[in-house]
């Protein structure tokens, strides 16, 4: 099992390994630590081993745990990866820096807001429903492609894509499925412009080696850190 420093440590070392794999070297991937269900102290381990991005589910949960604190303290990066309910856009776009989970709907409401003098958030990542699970979020690589060819005005807002992939798929779907969205990442760059479209998020423990193979320089990892969340929040 071994501490958080040490389990870490491992995710950016296999991490590495794998990116040495890939051709052309898009820049090296940076590890997102999800942390839901982890307590503050927890936490500020995975910060004081050098995590410097940190990944909230639950708007509520990050609110109680405070942190958005770690910001000052710390100096790290606060994203949010969860699923958006149109009720609280308000507020995660003022506190979160990163939207990683945007859908939308979110996109939407992001264009019609004329004064964003008062909205921390400035990072937006498209979830792609890359398995097409209807109880999902986020969108299909087929309905994204639509959308780019017919230009929706959202689109400027996005820095990149987050994939998301069935938890039961086997490692063979998921090449496909991160081959897929891939393809799709480098359309939007060449439609969008590189100065734009940065960001691709793929992998959580289970796969990010896959992921990284396949041209994620964004990895999501929970477990893999913090070991098996309970199942209760905190
Ligand atoms: C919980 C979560 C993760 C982390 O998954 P692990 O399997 O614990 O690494 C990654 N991405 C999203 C969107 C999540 O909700």
């Amino acid at each position: 099992m071994g501490s958080i420093a040490e389990r870490l440590a491992e995710v950016r070392e296999r991490a590495h390994v794998s990116y040495c794999r890939v051709a052309g070297r898009p820049g090296e991937p940076r590890i997102v630590c999800v942390t839901k269900t982890q307590p503050l102290p927890r936490i500020l381990e995975a910060i004081d081993a050098g995590a410097t991005e940190i990944g909230e589910n639950y708007l509520q949960e990050a609110i109680r745990k405070d942190v958005f604190a770690l910001r000052e303290s710390h100096g790290v990066t606060v994203r949010y990866v969860g699923r958006p309910q149109s009720n609280k856009y308000n507020a995660i776009l003022r506190l979160f820096d990163a939207v990683d989970s945007a859908d939308r709907r979110l996109l939407d409401h992001l264009d019609s807001i004329e004064d964003r003098g008062d909205l921390r958030a400035c990072t937006f990542l498209l979830e792609v429903n890359a398995g097409e699970e209807s109880q999902k979020g986020g969108l299909t690589v087929p309905e994204i492609r639509e959308l780019a060819a017919t230009g929706t005005p959202w689109l400027h807002e996005i820095s990149g894509l987050m994939a998301v992939v069935p938890l039961q798929a086997t490692m063979q779907v998921r090449t496909i499925l991160y081959r897929s969205v891939s393809e799709l990442f480098h359309e939007l760059v060449s439609d969008l412009g590189s100065s734009q479209v940065t960001l691709l998020s793929m992998g959580t423990s289970d796969d990010y080696e896959l992921a990284i193979e396949h041209g994620s320089n964004m990895i999501r990892i929970g477990t893999g850190i913090f070991g098996a969340r309970s199942p209760s929040r905190v």
